[in-house]
């Protein structure tokens, strides 16, 4: 496979440190809020990433962290007037509702900040005592101009940085590319003892934690969304390697989901939360959508390019019922097989990957209405769209309870034609429309499917 490696802005051919594995590290969310349309890009790319990587043979451990504890977590409980950690578990069962939909399969490990505490006044107690960093009333500083090549990963110039900076910076730190590894508490806030007094972790000295301790020494593949390239990126880099050796392989950089050429934010109130869009259209189009374009790509979003998108895999989906109808068998390989997997080779290309998807959509469409009977058309679909983490079967996403309206609806359909009672009939359909049920005539009778998952 190759990989857009961010560290060296080159492609280069995967190399695992270990044979036969690959650890993956991905920064996970900060939990104070359900997950917006853009959070969950680095998930489902990530999770493709996976996929395809076992594919081809490889074993994965996969860690994602969850930051539950952080000024917004605290802000937030302040108003509910509730403890922190009720809001982190709260938002945490939340993130498996969202990531469980989109069919993400669950890491080897979710590390949470307030669970590794001692592992982290040990890296910050070592960083302070090896000169990388530097405590000032109670807060602990890493030292930015000890690390050997601060800025190699966003290729940022540690002079630039500081001349750009603005006078108004913290007054404690030496520097402005300084940042804090350990926070001296504030009256009333959720804090641990350290040598250094009462306080909590900064932000990034975490991933810098996590990633050692539950993938190794150094990870293969660290991911996150380009956002965090700088600083928080750069800074894990300057943690973890101050303490030795190399701290990640190769860096993979999704792109930002954009709303009118705006990043999607909690911050800027212009974001749409997946629990919403799942409502509206069903999981796997938002896990299609993400994956429409290729993962470094900037992705606009609106309902528009949704519905398009829709329309796109109802387009997959139909060709899959009318394989079903055919009775064509599920056995072989096409063409597009290979297409789809080199282009998931590449870069992880899904977008090329899902247009050997449409390619294969099309051949079956032509054989079947030709009749020339083909097993591998449905195998090809089924094993493509298995390995995007796609569901096609969309009756599947919804409850019993929803089924058997459906079924009353439908039936009371064919009743109404079969009494001659065209417009209630038509009512009836429209009702059905409505919900996202789309009703077809056949000599078995009438069969419905959802058109949205
Ligand atoms: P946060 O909870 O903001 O730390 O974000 C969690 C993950 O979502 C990180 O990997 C971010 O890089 C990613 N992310 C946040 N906003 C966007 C966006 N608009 N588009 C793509 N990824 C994003
Ligand atoms: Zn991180």
């Amino acid at each position: 496979m190759k990989i857009y490696n961010t560290l060296t802005r080159k492609k280069e051919g995967f190399v695992p440190i270990k044979p036969g594995n690959v650890g993956i590290y991905v920064c996970g969310p900060t939990v104070y809020n359900f997950i917006h349309m853009g959070n969950a890009r680095p998930y489902v790319v990530f999770d493709t990433l996976r996929r395809y990587l076992e594919f081809t043979g490889f074993t994965v451990t996969f860690v994602q962290n969850f930051t539950d504890i952080d000024d917004k977590i605290i802000n937030k409980a302040n108003e509910e007037n509730i403890n922190y950690t009720d809001i982190a578990e709260r938002y945490i069962e939340e993130f498996f509702t969202d990531i469980d939909g989109l069919n993400i399969r669950r890491a080897n490990f979710y590390p949470r900040v307030t669970e590794e505490i001692d592992e982290i006044l040990d890296l910050v107690g070592f960083l302070l005592g090896e000169g990388f960093a530097y405590e000032v009333k109670g807060t602990v500083y890493f030292d930015a101009r000890k690390a050997t090549d601060y800025g190699k990963l966003s290729k940022k110039n540690i002079d630039d940085l500081e001349a750009g900076a603005r006078v108004d910076v913290n007054p404690d730190k030496r520097s402005t590319s300084d940042f804090v590894l350990w926070k001296a508490a504030k009256p009333h806030e959720p804090a641990w003892e350290s040598p250094w007094g009462w306080g909590r972790p900064g932000w990034h000295i975490e991933c810098s934690v996590m990633a050692r301790k539950y993938v190794g020494q150094t990870v293969d593949i660290h991911g996150g969304g380009e956002d965090l390239m700088f600083p928080h990126h750069e800074n894990e880099i300057a943690q973890s390697e101050a303490e030795g050796g190399i701290f990640a392989n190769y860096w993979m950089h999704n792109g930002m989901l954009l709303v009118d050429n705006q990043k999607m934010a909690k911050s800027d109130g212009n974001f749409f939360l997946v629990r919403d869009i799942a409502r509206k259209y069903g999981y796997p189009l938002i896990r299609f959508y993400l994956l429409s374009v290729h993962y470094r790509s900037p992705l606009n979003f609106s309902e528009e390019l949704l519905n398009a998108a829709n329309a796109g895999l109802e387009r997959i989906r139909e060709c899959r019922r009318n394989l079903l109808d055919a009775g064509w068998g599920n056995d072989g390989e096409t063409a597009h097989r290979q297409a789809f997997l080199d282009a998931l080779a590449d870069d992880l290309n899904t977008a090329n990957a899902i247009s050997a998807v449409f390619d294969l959509a099309k051949d079956a469409n032509v054989a079947l209405r030709e009749n020339t009977a083909n097993p591998a058309f449905l195998a090809d679909l089924d094993f493509m769209c298995d390995l995007l983490g796609v569901v096609l079967e969309n009756d599947g996403n919804i409850n019993d309870a929803d089924v058997s309206e459906i079924e009353v609806l439908v039936t009371q359909r064919d009743e109404a034609k079969k009494a001659k009672n065209w417009a209630l009939a038509d009512e009836l359909r429209d009702k059905l429309t409505s919900m996202g049920v789309e009703i077809k005539d056949t000599r078995d009778g009438t069969k419905w499917h959802l058109t949205r998952g």
